[in-house]
């Protein structure tokens, strides 16, 4: 079973070896098969085994495997850039992207560049970022500081620097007590920010916030009015608005990009995970043209940089994986209304409602979430210390179907549910896992 030499994420567990994958499924070495309803955590998205994204990763590696961002940039990173901002939209047209390895690093990447945006732009003092509570934006210190989710920075406390938290926008869960999809409510919670701004006195540079919230409280969508107001308190007051996409990016949730649903243009853009489909470790800043050339009539240079960002082999496997989607209509194939696979698997999942233990399911496209609670009438959660999800997900897993479990608010009283995000391939056998955890 477990390898000692790799540290593991828990001392407790026992995990399989895996072996190979393909499409949905992964094998381990013992030979036991399982169906990957988690995407891996939310990465995998166009399917394993893809040979033409292997290909070209190794005729990448062959050619030219590495050159340093301060000597060179590389004609793929330069080609694959023009596709990630083409796949982006109008809104960035002008604009630029940073590569990375991963989502942490393109978050803290985003961060930077807010506040050097602010000094350049003649607002040093704009030095704070405000962001939301229950949010998980990456790993790193800097990520993790404008993450409000508890259980992953209890321990770390004091972070290197506190900045406020405002709340989520949770239906199931308002506090408000309003109706599910209530412009009211979703007006009263992007006025958080309002008073978030207000009491930063002058000092907030950026908000981040993930569209739909991903992993800690599990697909939380807002009410329709919710990002565009919050987009234009940023405007008013002179925030950037940094969309946190690593989840939510490249197609998963039946639009390039989610905050695509919203119509809403964010400042910067932070894309991970999907993005080179599992393929690569790969990460990507999206850089609106405003912010680009306030950078560039500036000091004219970043102060930042990492020694892989845009390494060559993942900016093959980046190109070939978009090429993927594309040609395979694998952002429409994941769409809830009208999509092959994102309508299916919906369908599928809502049928989970009729068991006692569920209290809400929910999402889009390829991202849900299945909420369970003690009581469906009052919405009262397991006790935390039960960690009700993660039994949930080691039934499954039992069966053969890989979740992503989490609980969402450290006392448990929020968020205790499994996250769904299977890959965009082989429909069949993703409904028949669906099944497997109705059983
Ligand atoms: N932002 C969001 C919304 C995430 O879900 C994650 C990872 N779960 C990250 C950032 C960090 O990405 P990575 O683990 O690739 O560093």
């Amino acid at each position: 079973m477990s390898s000692h030499a790799i540290l593991p994420r828990s001392f407790t567990k026992q995990y399989p070896v895996a072996a190979r994958a393909h499409g949905a499924r992964i094998w381990d070495t013992q030979g036991r098969e399982y169906i990957d309803l988690s995407g891996s955590a939310v990465v995998n998205f166009i399917g394993f085994g893809n040979d033409t994204v292997v290909q070209a990763m190794a005729e990448q590696a062959s050619r030219l495997p590495f050159v340093h961002s301060s000597q060179f940039t590389s004609e793929i990173a330069e080609h694959f850039a023009a596709e990630v901002l083409d796949f982006a939209g109008p809104a960035f047209e002008g604009g630029a992207v940073f590569f990375t390895c991963g989502g942490s690093e393109a978050v803290e990447t985003a961060l930077k560049l807010a506040r050097q945006f602010q000094v350049e732009t003649g607002h040093p003092d704009r030095c704070e970022i405000i962001s939301r509570q229950q949010a998980y934006h990456g790993s790193t210190l800097g990520a993790l500081a404008v993450s409000g989710n508890l259980s992953r920075r209890e321990i770390y406390l004091p972070m290197v620097r506190e900045f406020e938290h405002i709340r989520i926008p949770y239906c199931y869960r308002c506090e408000f007590s309003c109706e599910l999809g209530c412009d009211d409510c979703g007006r009263k919670y992007a006025d958080d920010l309002r008073h978030a701004i207000e009491h930063s006195a002058g000092r907030a540079a950026a908000f981040i916030g993930e569209p739909i919230s991903g992993a800690t409280l599990g697909a939380v969508a807002p009410p329709p009015i919710y990002w565009p107001a919050i987009a234009s308190i940023c405007k008013e007051h002179g925030l950037l608005l940094i969309a946190d996409e690593v989840m939510t990016g490249f197609g998963r949730t039946g639009r390039n990009f989610a905050m695509d649903h919203w119509n809403v243009a964010p400042d910067i853009l932070v894309a991970g995970k999907g993005i080179g489909s599992g393929y690569a470790p790969l990460g990507a800043v999206i850089v609106s043209a405003r912010v680009v050339d306030a950078l560039r009539k500036g000091s004219g240079m970043l102060i930042h940089g990492f020694t892989y960002n845009a390494h060559p082999v993942s900016m093959a496997a980046g190109s070939a994986v978009l090429a993927h989607i594309r040609e395979m209509e694998l952002v429409q194939a994941a769409d809830s209304e009208h999509g092959s696979i994102g309508q299916a698997f919906m369908q599928a999942l809502h049928l989970l409602e009729e068991i006692e233990a569920v209290g809400d399911v929910r999402g889009l496209g390829l991202l849900h979430a299945v909420e369970f609670v003690r009581d469906r009438a009052t919405r009262e959660a397991y006790p935390a210390a039960l960690k009700f999800s993660g039994k949930v997900a080691a039934a499954a897993l039992k069966r053969g179907v890989l979740t992503y479990p989490m609980q969402g608010s450290i006392d448990g009283t929020r968020g205790d549910h499994i996250l769904l995000a299977p890959p965009a391939v082989e429909l069949d056998r993703l409904l028949e896992a669906v099944h497997l955890l109705g059983d």
